[in-house]
């Protein structure tokens, strides 16, 4: 039977409609040791808003470096601190390398990951002064040639970049970036964290390496950071970077940003379960958490272990829970309600 005209052009409205509704959700890839789990090593995450700009969040050690094939396009590369699980001290030998619990991983040294990515990708650098300085030289050192500041029309970047570039910030500070085409742009805020920053001494060169040995110390790249994203879609995610509970939350992160999703380190070293559960209920009130950064095998066959540190975390919220489970794209509506890919 031969459609009608009219049934022909409901159906194509229905395509268009539901095409648009779907574009408007926020695309978020865990990049993390072994696809379809949580595990102790993983750190990377990768953000994509519905305009089309890429973000990388913590390269971290459990991608191959600039070369690992689940990147695509990165426009903006963001790094909490200096700790070598973030900045990436190392790198994953391969895809699955080891196990969940004991990630097979290889020096990436001289560089670090977060270099290697931006390197590769002609991506943005974005992160404290310090660090993002330290970032920069490595990136010069990989390209032959220094990299500048990003161009900036009307207080807004444009990507993609013709070439990586640093649009590198104090704690408070906020950058635009708008895809081609796009009607709004991606704001990117550097927010506080109460941790440490201080560099892996293999990524230091070698005369200062041996001095800092002698004493057992390294250097300080500035304060920590989380960041607050807020996706074109309204999505707003505040990424914890490592840290224990502070006051910020309430205040920068809660009150000012509105933060509608979080992305949790969680680490016993710097927040109990406890803490970030007050965090959570009293100071952010988000509408959902993703957890990441477990320290653990925390999944087995891709389901939560019941007898993990991260089950009991996740027992004792009052909201959704998504496991940052390695190749998995999340997709978040402007609500944070995830319309994908979770479980
Ligand atoms: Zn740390
Ligand atoms: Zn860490």
């Amino acid at each position: 039977m031969k459609a009608k005209p009219w049934v022909i052009g409901v159906l194509a409205a229905g395509l268009v409609f539901g095409g648009a509704a779907w574009a408007q959700n926020v695309k978020i890839t865990p990049l993390g040791s072994h696809a379809g789990e949580l595990c102790e090593r993983d750190r990377a995450t990768l953000f994509e808003d519905p305009t089309g700009v890429r973000i990388l969040y913590d390269a971290g050690q459990s991608i191959t470096g600039g070369d690992d094939p689940r990147l695509g396009d990165v426009h903006l590369v963001l790094l909490s601190h200096a700790h070598g699980d973030h900045m990436g001290d190392r790198k994953l030998k391969a895809l699955d390398a080891g196990s969940c619990d004991k990630v097979d991983t290889i020096s990436a040294a001289p560089h670090s990951t977060t270099a290697e990515v931006a390197a590769a990708k002609n991506s943005a650098i974005m992160m404290v002064a310090p660090m993002g300085a330290f970032i920069a030289k490595k990136i010069e050192n990989i390209r032959g040639k220094p990299i500048g500041a990003c161009p900036e029309k009307d207080g807004e970047l444009n990507v993609p970049f013709a070439a990586s570039c640093q649009a590198n910030a104090q704690l408070g500070g906020t950058r635009t970036l708008k895809a081609p085409g796009a009607t709004a742009g991606v704001e990117v805020t550097i927010v506080p964290a109460s941790h440490d920053s201080t560099v892996s001494r293999e990524l230091l060169t070698d005369p200062q390496k041996a001095g800092l040995a002698v004493d057992n110390t390294s250097l300080y790249l500035g304060p920590p950071s989380g960041y607050v994203i807020k996706f074109t879609n309204g999505l707003t995610v505040y990424m914890t970077g490592d840290t224990g509970i502070h006051a910020e939350m309430k205040t920068v992160v809660g009150d000012y940003h509105k933060a509608n999703l979080v992305l949790l380190n969680y680490g016993s070293s710097a927040i109990s379960a406890y803490s970030a559960t007050f965090a959570m209920n009293e100071l952010i009130k988000p509408a959902a958490v993703i957890a990441t950064h477990v320290n653990e095998r925390a999944t087995n066959g891709g389901k939560l272990r019941p007898d993990s540190r991260t089950a009991a975390l996740v027992k004792m919220q009052k909201r959704p829970v998504h496991l940052a489970i390695s190749g998995r794209t999340m997709e978040f509506d402007g609500k944070a309600n995830c319309v994908a890919g979770c479980q």
